[in-house]
């Protein structure tokens, strides 16, 4: 008769996804989808120990038991070793699809071969670049009112090294929230927002969203803020806004129908912000 086993106790699950910089410990894959294998089998130890356990994503865990390309308990127990700075990290993968698009607010911004929608300084800006038919975003930064960077984006990578902020992600969609003060947005960028919308819910507003909606099409919402300057895209609307008008300049559209689409070359940014 098969004995009882029970539940991985929730410390040790928690410590060994840690240990494995919460993402599969084999270093050349990128998953973040996890579960535990028994470097010593259960079957035959019959003990959850930390030791000899390590976190894997379902497919490395196949390639453990089975498979041309082997992955041997030496393998595991070097990647157990790995040391490993936790710092939140999200893939966004984009399945390639009809010319991609980046939809903002209710506005759909389409490059062939990529898009420049703004930018502000060189490294507050948004847009895309097609690469092998898969869809990459911009060197995208967000930083706070003091100029610290809070989330930046490289290479389809999400990550932010900021306590104040939380990155919560499935596959397909990444979402930075404040989780502490952040000064994201001066007063008079809040009061230009209210101005033009009264509902909008400026402090539950999210630095940055990132949602895959189709194959080449991502939904973006953010803020992108310098002194005197900024955008901000929300869920219907984008708004760009400046220090000395005290209603923004908003684009809205019908949804991911109403198309704008740029011929330029990616080097030229869409909007204009002087
Ligand atoms: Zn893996």
């Amino acid at each position: 008769m098969a004995a009882h086993r029970p539940k991985v106790n929730q410390h040790v699950k928690a410590a060994l996804y840690e240990q494995a910089g919460r993402k599969c410990a084999n270093p050349g894959c990128p998953s973040i989808l996890l579960e535990l294998h028994h470097i010593r089998e259960w079957h035959v130890y019959q003990t959850h120990d930390e030791a000899h356990m390590v976190a894997l994503c379902a497919t490395c865990h196949d390639h453990v038991d089975r498979g041309d390309l082997h992955i041997s308990d030496d393998d595991l127990y070097h990647w157990k070793g790995i040391p490993r700075v936790t710092r939140p990290t999200a893939h966004l993968f984009v399945e390639p699809g009809p010319p991609p698009a980046l939809l903002l607010g209710s506005i759909c911004c389409r490059g062939d071969s990529g898009l420049t929608v703004f930018d502000l300084s060189g490294s507050l800006r948004l847009g895309f670049v097609v690469r092998d038919s898969d869809i990459m975003l911009l060197a995208l930064r967000v930083s706070d009112l003091e100029d610290n960077l809070i989330v930046e984006v490289v290479d389809g990578y999400v990550r932010s090294q900021d306590p104040r902020i939380e990155l919560e992600h499935r596959p397909g969609r990444v979402t930075a929230r404040r989780v502490s003060t952040v000064k994201v947005m001066p007063t008079w960028a809040k009061l230009s927002l209210l101005a033009a919308d009264a509902r909008c819910r400026v402090e539950e507003l999210p630095v940055l969203d990132l949602h895959v909606l189709e194959p080449g099409l991502v939904r973006i919402q953010g803020i992108w803020m310098e002194r005197d300057k900024g955008v901000v895209i929300t869920e219907d609307r984008l708004s760009f806004l400046h220090r000395d008008r005290p209603h923004p300049i908003t684009i809205m559209g019908a949804g991911k129908k109403s198309v704008l689409h740029f011929a330029g070359p990616v080097s030229m940014s869409l909007f204009k912000l002087n």
